[in-house]
């Protein structure tokens, strides 16, 4: 979707059009249903609907970025939440195994635009991934 520029105010039209509209910021809302396993200030773990593992979930920012690339050095705290968070949600699923994984840019797989890990685990493990 492309942008018609700014808006009086300032407002970037993608912008609103991502928070409307992008599918993870709708979960964030809850305004589609997702089994959510953690909701906290800053993040919701929630389980991915087409599983490529028995446990395989889904650790996402509630603030939008479009993808870890999006992520500035501001954002280093954020992004250290979802890390711990994701090692809680494993410990608490008792997972001595894992594995952690953002895939950033269409080339790498990433079908949703807005920023989110992998968690998965329950199974052995291939390296390297497809
Ligand atoms: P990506 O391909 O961007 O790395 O990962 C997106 C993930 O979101 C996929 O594993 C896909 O199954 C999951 N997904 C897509 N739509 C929905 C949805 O509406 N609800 C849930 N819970 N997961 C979704
Ligand atoms: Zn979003």
């Amino acid at each position: 979707m492309g942008s018609l520029g700014p808006l009086p105010g300032g407002f970037q039209t993608d912008i609103i059009f991502s928070l409307q509209e992008c599918l993870f910021c709708r979960i964030v809302r809850h305004e589609i249903p997702a089994q959510i396993v953690h909701e906290d200030e800053q993040a919701l773990v929630f389980k991915d609907i087409t599983p490529q593992a028995p446990t395989h979930l889904l650790v996402v920012p509630k603030k939008h970025l479009g993808s870890l690339s999006a992520s500035t050095d501001g954002d280093a705290p954020l992004l250290g939440h979802l890390q711990r968070l994701a090692c809680r949600v494993a410990e608490d699923a008792k997972l001595s195994s894992y594995r952690l994984v953002t895939n950033n840019g269409k080339g790498a797989g990433q079908s949703v635009d807005h920023l989110h890990y992998h968690l998965l685990g329950g199974r052995p493990m291939q390296w390297p991934p497809g």
